[in-house]
């Protein structure tokens, strides 16, 4: 049986502050980003274990290893803040900041907590979207509206508020689904790629490509001692994928690569992690 679970976008109202950023190009100005990529976050009281903690706890420090975004616990007066919440179950994001929410963002073991799939909702929380609702997805994807769940099309609609950023379409990006997310019959293909070769990878959940990489370090305007992706050509791109645990040494900031080689994991920590699966399908529901 496939097991579904639930992607949910809540997609907020633009202008948010990008603080002191600056941006070549205005078209290009993302709104729902943290300002001065900082991102304030707490963990619902009760919900995690010490173990669970550390597992969510890595892959933050992933992230600040290959990016600019900084995770700071939420001071008292800090309003705006991610709020990390263990539902059963329940992988579910908002889409980015919005002045004085609070995004909850949820993680729910043992369905979420899988490198890719972690990372996967904490980018829709620092802004992101959906790979394959790009605004110029249909030159690389054909989307079969007729094997689509019912009710569930939606999930498949080109995103207005997404940018490219000059990227290629990564077919292997984190962001991106499977090629039978939300089929009728579970194995029937939702999402064509127009290059066969990207069956291979859509849908990966292994974690974060260099594509996703580069777009995070975008978003964020993040100096160029960060990946930005100024070494990608063409217009689509299959991303290799690493292992789940480490990107190439050069995708990271120098300073930073002792950080993110974390051998220290625990017996039990590990065990957790291979003893569960993740999801085979992300779901999303958008709150219009
Ligand atoms: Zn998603």
């Amino acid at each position: 049986m496939v097991s579904l679970y639930l992607c949910l976008l809540a997609v907020f109202a633009e202008g948010s502050s990008v603080g002191s950023f600056t941006w070549a190009n205005k078209e290009e100005k993302p709104a729902l980003t943290w300002p001065h990529g900082k991102v304030y976050f707490a963990l619902a009281e009760g919900e995690f274990t010490r173990i669970q903690t550390a597992v969510l706890f890595r892959n933050l420090r992933r992230l600040e290893a290959v990016s600019c975004v900084r995770f700071l616990p939420k001071p008292p007066s800090q309003v705006a803040h991610i709020k990390f919440r263990n539902v059963r179950h329940r992988c579910a994001a908002s889409i980015g900041y919005k002045p004085n929410k609070i995004l909850d963002l949820y993680i729910g073991w043992p369905d979420c907590h899988k490198t890719g799939t972690l990372q996967h909702e904490i980018l829709h929380g620092l802004g992101m979207w959906h790979e394959h609702t790009r605004q110029d997805r249909d030159q690389y994807i054909t989307v079969f509206w007729d094997k689509i769940e019912q009710g569930k099309e939606f999930n498949f609609k080109v995103s207005p508020k997404d940018k490219t950023l000059s990227l290629p379409y990564d077919y292997g990006s984190v962001m991106h689904y499977r090629a039978q997310a939300f089929s009728k019959t579970g194995n029937e293909i939702t999402l064509l790629p127009r290059d066969q070769s990207a069956f291979r990878v859509m849908g990966q959940r292994k974690g974060i490509s260099m594509v996703d990489i580069a777009k995070l370090n975008r978003l964020y305007d993040c100096p160029a001692t960060f990946y930005r992706g100024n070494d990608l050509n063409g217009v689509s791109y299959i991303s290799k994928i690493t292992s789940r645990h480490q990107l190439p040494a050069r995708f990271y900031k120098l300073r930073d690569i002792n950080a993110i080689n974390d051998g220290s994991k625990s017996d039990e920590e590990s065990k957790l992690i291979e003893s569960t699966t993740g999801p085979q399908n992300d779901l999303t529901k958008e709150n219009l």
